[in-house]
């Protein structure tokens, strides 16, 4: 199938392409690395009236070290993040997911900010930065504004992001010393979406629990969700098991064509049980 027609403009700023997003409506769209928006286009699913072609704004682009904080430009691509000596000292996280987002051609030209942008609920770069606790910077017809992660992923492709409204940059901040990461997921091939994924962050160890806790799942709900439940029992030092056995109390798990709800809560459960079981073999090695 082709994409309906629409009109084409190419920004040369962030402040233009929010000017002609104003201009042109609640229909226009921003393209960014286009690898979800031109599938979108083509199968029917969106029919903007135009596309803003951010792709060569500069100013968009790169991994700056701010104040305790790694700043990623919404227009830096997947490859370049994983390919980014900062991301790898500073967000080992991110590092390791984003190896699992698509394949190398997919990862040659999507962006940052254009998979937190989508807010796919099986993607994996949403889930990262809700597990880091990101801070959004978003750009509008009346300026600039800040969203923290846990208000900004709101449902399924829904963002705190309003139309014509563009993200610039992610902020992320860089854990503490003591803090660990655990990622996991399950897809069908590598480099599907997952069809159950964890991303976590345990702050530095008090005792047999944890300073804090982050436990985000991806796959299994209409976006990215935190599992207060686990949560909770890893700060109290709750045994892995334990953990594991309250992993989506009180979530909304969704079934879908991969698996039924029941099997994405058992995933969630046996994702969540491997890494902390990981964890704590790490550290008792040590
Ligand atoms: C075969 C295939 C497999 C894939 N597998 C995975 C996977 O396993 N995991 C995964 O996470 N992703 C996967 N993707 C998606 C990929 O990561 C995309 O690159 C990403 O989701 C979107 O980034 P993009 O730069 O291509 O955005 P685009 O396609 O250009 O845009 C996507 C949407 O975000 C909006 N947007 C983009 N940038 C901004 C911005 N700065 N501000 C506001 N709105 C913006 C656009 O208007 C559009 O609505 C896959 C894609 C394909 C084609």
């Amino acid at each position: 199938m082709k994409s309906s027609s629409f009109a084409y403009r190419r920004a040369a700023t962030a402040e233009e392409a929010v000017a002609l997003a104003r201009e042109a409506g609640e229909d226009a769209r921003f393209l960014a690395g286009g690898q979800s928006l031109l599938a979108a286009l083509n199968f029917r699913l969106d029919e903007p009236c135009m596309l803003i072609d951010i792709g060569r704004i500069g100013a968009l682009r790169g991994i700056r070290r701010v104040e305790g904080a790694l700043k990623i430009g919404a227009l830096t691509r997947h490859a370049e993040i994983a390919a980014s000596v900062e991301i790898a000292k500073h967000l080992p996280l991110v590092a390791q997911a984003i190896h699992e987002v698509a394949h190398p051609a997919i990862r040659n030209r999507g962006t940052f900010g254009g998979s937190i942008a989508l807010a796919d609920a099986a993607a994996e770069m949403p889930a990262c930065a809700l597990a880091l606790g990101a801070r959004m910077h978003l750009l509008g017809p009346d300026g600039p504004r800040r969203v923290a992660a846990d208000e900004f992923f709101l449902g399924l492709y829904e963002t705190a992001l309003e139309p014509g409204e563009l993200l610039t940059h992610v902020e992320i901040p860089i854990p503490p010393a003591g803090a660990c990461h655990g990622f996991a997921e399950l897809a069908r091939r590598r480099g599907d979406y997952a069809m159950a994924g964890l991303a976590m962050m345990l702050g530095p160890r008090t005792g047999a629990g944890r300073d804090w806790a982050r436990i985000v799942f991806f796959g299994i709900a209409d976006r990215a969700v935190r599992s207060p439940s686990a949560e909770a029992a890893i700060v109290a030092g709750a045994a892995p098991e334990e953990c594991a056995a309250c992993a989506t109390d009180g979530l909304d798990v969704f079934g879908d064509m991969n698996a039924a709800e029941s099997t994405k809560r058992h995933y969630a459960a046996v994702l969540l049980r491997r890494e902390l079981d990981r964890i704590s073999d790490e550290e008792n090695r040590v």
